[in-house]
């Protein structure tokens, strides 16, 4: 791997959602090699934590605060070397009980917030010759019953990566999207909790409709739990996507997720619509 070979200590990064999980992940490993994370979180307690890291400085943050974002700059230096859009939530269940409050949150905090920070940092990016990273997933390439909100999200930023990526060209800014399987955060930890609060908030007619289908998908999530791998697993990614002289567009990080990816890629869908649908009921 070819690195950069300017002084790391001089090189900054604006990670969001780095009070836990992947962000914080992200954060350690990159403040580690050196970099000053300007590492973004919404509690005091999790911003406290990240202000008594080296080479840290904790920025409050929510992404769905278009206030708080158009202020954003002010609390970075006037140049950039990178922005990691990592900040992410998780909403599950049959489209059908979809409530529509939670798929518009969905995609606002996935999708529509992930661009406005980018939009907001693009000029100190541009002033950097920085790169942006987006924090995707193997759902942004295949679509499972049950996810089809987080799918949609996911799908939705690996679009709007790709075209950003063309139309930064002219500015030489790279964009990459890491597309992990699953990985051991509190995501997947509170995974079937969330999912037995998903289906408590049902409405009766849904949850009958849906009994099988709930029922197959809450076992398939307890069995995948347990295949969750290390967060290092993307660390490792976006620190290639960072400081590599050919950093990746795309990131995918294990054999299972590659080859999902070829199976449906090059199956008919009829198919992959049957096998998926049977691992769900
Ligand atoms: P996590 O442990 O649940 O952490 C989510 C992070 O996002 C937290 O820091 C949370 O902040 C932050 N966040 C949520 N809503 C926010 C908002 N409105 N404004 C600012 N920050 C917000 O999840 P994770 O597993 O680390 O996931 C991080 C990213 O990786 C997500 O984009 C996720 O889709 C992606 N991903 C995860 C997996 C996986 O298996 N874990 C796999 C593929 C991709 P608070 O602490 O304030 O809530």
């Amino acid at each position: 791997m070819t690195t950069r070979t300017t002084n790391p200590a001089a090189r900054t990064v604006l990670v969001t959602g780095a009070g836990r999980g992947i962000g914080l992940a992200i954060t350690q490993r990159m403040s580690e090699a050196g970099w000053t994370v300007y590492a973004t979180a919404r509690s005091e307690s999790a911003l406290a934590r990240l202000n008594a890291m080296t080479n840290v400085i904790g920025v409050p943050l929510d992404i769905t605060d278009r206030d708080a974002i158009a202020t954003l700059p002010q609390h970075l230096p006037s140049t950039l070397d990178a922005v990691v859009n990592n900040a992410g939530i998780i909403v599950s269940g049959p489209v059908e009980g979809l409530s529509i409050d939670n798929l518009s949150k969905q995609l606002d905090v996935n999708v529509v917030s992930q661009i406005a920070v980018t939009q907001a940092v693009l000029p100190a990016l541009r002033a950097g010759h920085g790169r942006v990273v987006f924090i995707s997933s193997v759902s942004g390439l295949i679509t499972t019953p049950g996810t089809g909100a987080y799918s949609a999200s996911k799908y939705a930023i690996e679009s709007l990566a790709d075209a950003l990526r063309m139309e930064l060209r002219p500015w030489k800014i790279p964009v990459s999207l890491i597309e992990p399987g699953p990985i051991k955060t509190d995501m997947w930890d509170g995974m079937l909790d969330d999912y037995d609060a998903m289906t408590a908030q049902l409405s009766d007619e849904v949850r009958e409709l849906y009994a099988a289908h709930l029922t197959g998908s809450r076992t398939l999530l307890g069995r995948m739990q347990k295949f969750a791998a290390d967060p290092k697993r993307v660390t490792k990614a976006v620190h290639h996507a960072l400081t590599s002289s050919r950093p990746k567009r795309r990131y995918i990080l294990d054999t299972a997720s590659r080859a999902q990816k070829l199976a449906v890629g090059i199956t008919p869908t009829a198919f992959t619509d049957r096998i998926l649908a049977a691992a769900t009921t």
